[in-house]
């Protein structure tokens, strides 16, 4: 579904990502694990057309995706829920989830709008506040229920679980289990590495902005040095 090769993004002369490759089949949940400043949120910006890339090629479904913009992605089935959920604060739930569907058609949107708030009925509860004033985990299923509104075939979660209560982290990786069932594909970026590679398929290990290593999910939790570096006591 998606293809990555040879993928280079650079931030001026900081060379963030170099010649990441990687595919994701249709119905999987692919986790890209690795340290901080590994490149999984650059390469995840640059999937979704918010970073340029330096060289390489994009694919969805078939598409080559460089020079589309943002909202041409989106409409191509690629959501993405951003590291730090990038709500606005100072606009209600109802006004966040009012943009996101403004590129859904209007015949569509209201009834996504619906299937979301019976989905996350704490945002029909809270549909008139300011997002601000939502708790964090409220804050991340709002920007997962705007990732969701245009109905993408591809989500891409960037640190979904980052600084939430235990609670709320088993309801984003029961959420991603969920999301899976219903046919949604979905690349992850998750520091949780242990939960993540519980809920995904396959997992790409980034290190210094390159592939380190990649394979089923079952076999990285066995894999010796993916346990030194993420499992160790
Ligand atoms: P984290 O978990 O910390 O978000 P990451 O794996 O997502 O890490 P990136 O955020 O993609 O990593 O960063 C990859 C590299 O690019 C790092 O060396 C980082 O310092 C650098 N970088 C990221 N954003 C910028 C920026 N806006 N300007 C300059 N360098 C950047």
């Amino acid at each position: 579904m998606l293809s990555v090769s040879g993928l280079t993004v650079d931030y001026g002369a900081v060379r963030a990502v170099e010649g990441v490759g990687f595919e994701v089949g249709t119905g999987e949940v692919v986790a890209l694990l690795g340290a901080n400043g590994a490149g999984k949120t650059t390469t995840l910006m640059a999937i979704a057309g918010l970073r340029r890339i330096a060289s390489g090629e994009i694919a969805f479904e078939g598409r080559a995706l460089a020079g589309l913009a943002p909202e041409e992605i989106v409409r191509l089935g690629i959501g993405v829920a951003p590291e730090g959920r990038r709500i606005f604060a100072g606009l209600s739930v109802a006004e966040n989830l009012a943009l996101a569907a403004a590129i859904v058609a209007p015949e569509a949107a209201s009834e996504r709008l619906e299937a979301l708030l019976a989905r996350f009925p704490i945002l029909r509860e809270r549909y008139r506040q300011r997002a601000g004033l939502l708790s964090g985990g409220e804050q991340q299923m709002l920007a997962v229920a705007r990732a969701l509104l245009p109905a993408p075939r591809l989500l891409m979660l960037d640190e979904p679980s980052l600084g939430l209560a235990p609670q709320m982290v088993d309801r984003i990786f029961d959420l991603i289990v969920e999301l899976k069932s219903e046919g949604i594909t979905v690349l992850l970026v998750e520091q949780n590495v242990a939960r993540s590679l519980e809920v995904a398929d396959r997992g790409v290990v980034l290190a210094n902005g390159r592939v380190a290593l990649a394979g089923p999910a079952a076999e990285l939790r066995a894999d010796d040095q993916v346990r030194a570096a993420y499992f160790a006591a």
